[in-house]
């Protein structure tokens, strides 16, 4: 039997029943190298200060700056240079006073020494330095601790790694992470008419380009995508596909085979087992479908590629941001003048593609749910509510930020 449900759901209704479908990904250790874009999941506490002894932010010597006192404008002190402490030398070698250590950028400063004098300030004296300025105490030496206490909180659960927090785990020690891992999702998309790029085309074939698409959009925020060779209008072969990749996938999304017309192979092997197909109050994209089929959850798209890409954009995405312990789901919106007036259909928010800039947008080609290159020339969506029909020119409208 087929589950049809007949009254619309509303855009914000049907999100959050995708994000309600998808579980929160576990918590994995995972190598730093593999952790950017993902969100960690636990606070990380560093082990160690940072930096971790005191050290020399510049090539130079080691002093007593009460040693070097005297040089300056009027004259120069000599000092004998005791010893030499390249960056990475282990052992400690006390400061006696009246002499100088040679000293490298992240070398440990030696106990007895108060500060360093850059080599620029010097003769660059090997056994015998000559100094050319005073310095006060505690110049150019970078103290343990000053950027990171033993014991302090460096990020927060929920934070999303990039680089900057990913150069800090490792320099307290980290080599990976507690993060949520990335979501796994199965792409498939059906068509018989649908044919894969590179290959040639006959009348009457289309080359597949949800696949990409979807797929694209997956790695994009840290999913995991894994392309199924699409399939033809064939619930037996549709069935068999799922059936054989079912097994570890956090979700399954379908493209096209869920609208009104007769070979509708999504709608058909999913019916009534798990799968409810109904109807959102959206141009383009209202045909939609989810659910589980045996235990997989399962969203099902329009075929149209920009329905394809919208349903993603307004649904997918943040569900799967979720499912992966992002806190912030959300693209920017911002208000904007349309340029041209903007006719929408009563009952429905209509997402216009345009491109936005200093206040006021412009629609990109038209409605249609099949101009994918009008999409990929645009930078925002443009949403009309569901109760407006027409938007004059000039008047403010909202807009989805994509980029
Ligand atoms: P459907 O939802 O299956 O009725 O498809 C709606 C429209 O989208 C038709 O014009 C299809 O040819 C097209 N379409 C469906 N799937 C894809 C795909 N994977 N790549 C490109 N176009 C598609
Ligand atoms: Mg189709």
């Amino acid at each position: 039997m087929r589950k049809v449900s007949h009254t619309p759901l509303s855009v914000d209704d049907y999100r959050a029943r995708i994000t309600a479908l998808v579980a929160r990904t576990p918590v994995v250790a995972t190598p730093l190298a593999d952790c950017v874009g993902l969100v960690l999941a636990e606070d990380l506490v560093s082990p160690v200060p940072l930096p971790p002894f005191d050290n020399s932010a510049m090539d130079g010597y080691a002093v007593r700056a009460a040693d070097v006192a005297a040089a300056g404008e009027d004259g120069a002190v000599a000092l004998p240079v005791a010893a030499d402490i390249p960056a990475g030398r282990t052992d400690v070698v006390p400061l006696e006073a009246g002499t100088a250590h040679r000293i490298m950028t992240g070398a440990p400063i030696p106990p007895g020494a108060d500060a360093v004098v850059k080599v620029e300030d010097t003769d660059g004296g090997q056994e015998r330095v000559v100094v050319r300025a005073s310095v006060a105490p505690g110049t150019h030496v970078r103290r343990l601790g000053e950027d990171v206490a033993a014991g302090a909180t460096v990020l927060g659960a929920g934070t999303v790694l990039g680089p900057p927090q990913l150069g800090l785990a490792s320099a307290v020690g980290r080599a990976d992470l507690p993060v949520h891992r990335r979501v796994r999702v199965l792409v498939l998309a059906t068509g018989t008419e649908l044919v894969e790029p590179g290959k040639p085309l006959l009348h009457g074939q289309i080359y597949e380009s949800n696949s990409a698409l979807l797929a694209a959009a997956v790695r994009e925020i840290g999913g995991e995508p894994t392309v199924l060779r699409f399939v033809p209008d064939d619930v037996a072969v549709f069935r068999e596909t799922v059936a054989a990749h079912a097994a570890g996938a956090d979700l399954l999304v379908t493209s096209g085979g869920v609208s009104a017309g007769a070979y509708e192979v999504v709608k058909d092997a999913l019916a009534g087992q798990g799968v409810e197909f109904l109807r959102v109050a959206m141009q383009p994209g209202g045909p939609q479908g989810c659910g589980r089929f045996d235990g997989l959850p399962v969203v099902t798209l329009p075929g149209n590629p920009v329905s394809t890409a919208l349903s993603f954009e307004l649904f997918l995405r943040p569900a799967l941001l979720a499912a992966m312990g992002h806190r912030r789901v959300e693209r920017p919106r911002a208000t904007a003048r349309t340029t041209v007036e903007l006719r929408s259909p009563a009952g429905k928010r209509q997402y216009r593609r345009g491109r936005h800039s200093g206040g006021s947008v412009t629609p990109v080609g038209g409605p249609g749910s099949h101009l994918l290159a009008s999409f990929a020339a645009s930078d925002c969506l443009i949403a009309v509510p569901e109760d407006v029909t027409v938007v004059p020119a000039g008047e403010q409208v909202e807009l989805v930020v994509l980029r």
